[in-house]
């Protein structure tokens, strides 16, 4: 990385007379400064983009693609670099979760350089010859979130680059180095103006969904400011793929085997430390298994190593940031007023930093906030339920659908059971599995469109018919 980290405008470093402090959450203690971009870097680098749009958007696709692929591997010869960074930064332990979101978007930049949008032929006759053919839209602005930077930045800016589309990021202020470091490594592969990055908290995130000059925002992020950015971008009509926040429920089916489920239901609420917008986050277990699944859960959790993130015995790092661990220390309590039972965790570990155990919390129930609210950390409710119909309109109720599961032996009745989800991803004895060429988005206020795959390509193109009249 340069000497210190700098905005990429059009092709160049551009340090900023103000900086801010990056929090490493294992300590709570600063360990870096981030430049804070203004209004006239904003401005700067959108002109940039605007720019360099017509030359990018004419470039045959094969030849973005090979600059795609470029770039992923130049992230893949400076992995260890990113990997420490984002570690530091975000808190998630370097062997297991940064290694793993590293490697995830390299593969991920790799697969996306691989699609290609087909001209589809809608009517061919002695009347006329109609094509459907998808245009880049110009401007394309990405605000990501602190849960996965480097992963979330490369789902967004990838494929509006193969489209033909610029771009201009802005990550979350509480995460920022690791995307300064990739938009580095990228945009020196890339024409100047081609991608561009900001920083800034929500003020900044704002100016960008109300500016005239992008076309199009791709988020990721909570549903509150999800809502701020849709009316904030409607002055010039602006695209909008919002990935919004989850509360996905989970339906153990009373012929689930305790002990093949119960590992891989931990793996998939507790990963990144519960901070997953598709992460498990309501358990709802058939009376009959309750007792034995929550005890095992429970048991898992409690031999969790929790740890800093350069710790090679960590396995699950801290809460990303003071407010994020303060809501969490507050459901946990609210919990336990409201009656619930904690047979693991329960309290914020004393010490330094944002930790807070892997906490398994039973006798909760719909309409408790651990329950209704989406949790965003390392905090699982396991709710008892003795029909599966009254398990199902919970597991729907709420104004999220992200995503959702159904866990059974019998993979016909689970599969059966999945399809009356109301989400954008329903899994059969799995979670949060997610892959770059299936689409993935939510249901009702968890999102608006999809990303990954060509669904999600066709997101940063425009519709263009074209007619020939014979
Ligand atoms: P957040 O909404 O607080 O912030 C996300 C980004 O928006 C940050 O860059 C922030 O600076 C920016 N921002 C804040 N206010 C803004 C405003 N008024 N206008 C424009 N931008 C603004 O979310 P977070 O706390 O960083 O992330 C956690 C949330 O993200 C959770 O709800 C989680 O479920 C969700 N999430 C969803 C997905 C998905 O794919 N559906 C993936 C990851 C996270």
């Amino acid at each position: 990385m340069t000497v210190e980290p700098c905005l990429i405008i059009d092709g160049q470093a551009r340090a900023t007379a103000a900086r801010f402090d990056v929090i490493n959450p294992a300590t709570g203690v600063a360990f870096a400064t981030c430049p804070q971009a203004g209004a006239e870097d904003l401005d700067d680098a959108v002109a940039a983009a605007r720019r360099a749009f017509p030359t990018w958007a004419a470039t045959p696709i094969e030849d973005r693609a090979a600059r795609l692929l470029a770039i992923a591997d130049a992230v893949e010869a400076r992995k260890a670099e990113i990997i420490r960074l984002l570690s530091t930064e975000q808190g998630k332990p370097m062997a297991g979760g940064a290694a793993g979101e590293v490697g995830a978007a390299i593969m991920w930049t790799r697969f996306t350089a691989g699609l290609r949008p087909e001209v589809e032929l809608i009517q061919d006759d002695a009347t006329a010859r109609i094509e459907l053919h998808r245009r880049p839209l110009g401007v394309v602005a990405s605000i990501t979130p602190w849960n996965h930077p480097v992963l979330i930045a490369v789902w967004h800016i990838l494929p509006a680059l193969l489209a033909g589309n610029c771009v201009v990021i802005k990550p979350s202020s509480y995460t920022p180095l690791s995307t300064l470091l990739l938009v580095e490594i990228a945009a020196a592969l890339l024409p100047p103006g081609v991608l561009n990055v900001v920083t800034g908290e929500g003020a900044m995130g704002q100016a960008i969904s109300g500016h005239p000059g992008i076309d199009k925002i791709v988020f990721t992020g909570s549903t509150p400011t999800g809502r701020r950015i849709m009316a904030n971008a409607a002055g010039n009509l602006k695209r909008l793929t919002l990935e919004l926040g989850g509360n996905d429920a989970a339906i153990i089916l009373p012929d689930a085997d305790v002990d093949v489920v119960a590992p891989k239901i931990f793996a998939k609420a507790f990963g990144n430390s519960g901070q997953t917008c598709a992460a498990l986050k309501r358990l709802y277990v058939h009376d009959s298994l309750h007792d034995a699944l929550a005890g095992k859960l429970a048991d898992l959790a409690r031999a969790a190593k929790l740890g800093p993130g350069d710790d090679p015995e960590s396995q699950f790092g801290p809460v990303q940031n003071r407010a994020q661990f303060d809501r969490v220390c507050e459901l946990a309590a609210d919990a336990k007023a409201r009656g619930g039972r904690f047979l693991a965790g329960g309290e914020p570990l004393s010490g330094p930093g944002y930790f807070f155990p892997l906490s398994v919390v039973v006798d909760v129930t719909d309409g408790m906030r651990v329950v209704d609210e989406e949790q965003f950390g390392p905090i699982l409710p396991v709710i008892r339920y003795h029909d599966v119909e009254d398990a199902l309109a919970r597991a729907n109720a709420g104004e999220n659908g992200l995503g959702g599961s159904v866990w059974s032996s019998d993979v016909a009745a689970a599969t059966a059971l999945a399809q009356r989800l109301i989400c954008g991803t329903a899994w059969v004895n799995d979670h949060a599995s997610l892959s770059p060429a299936a689409p993935f988005g939510g249901a009702k206020q968890s999102g608006i469109g999809v990303e990954f795959g060509l669904h999600g390509l066709q997101e940063y193109q425009q519709v263009q018919v074209l007619r020939v009249a014979r």
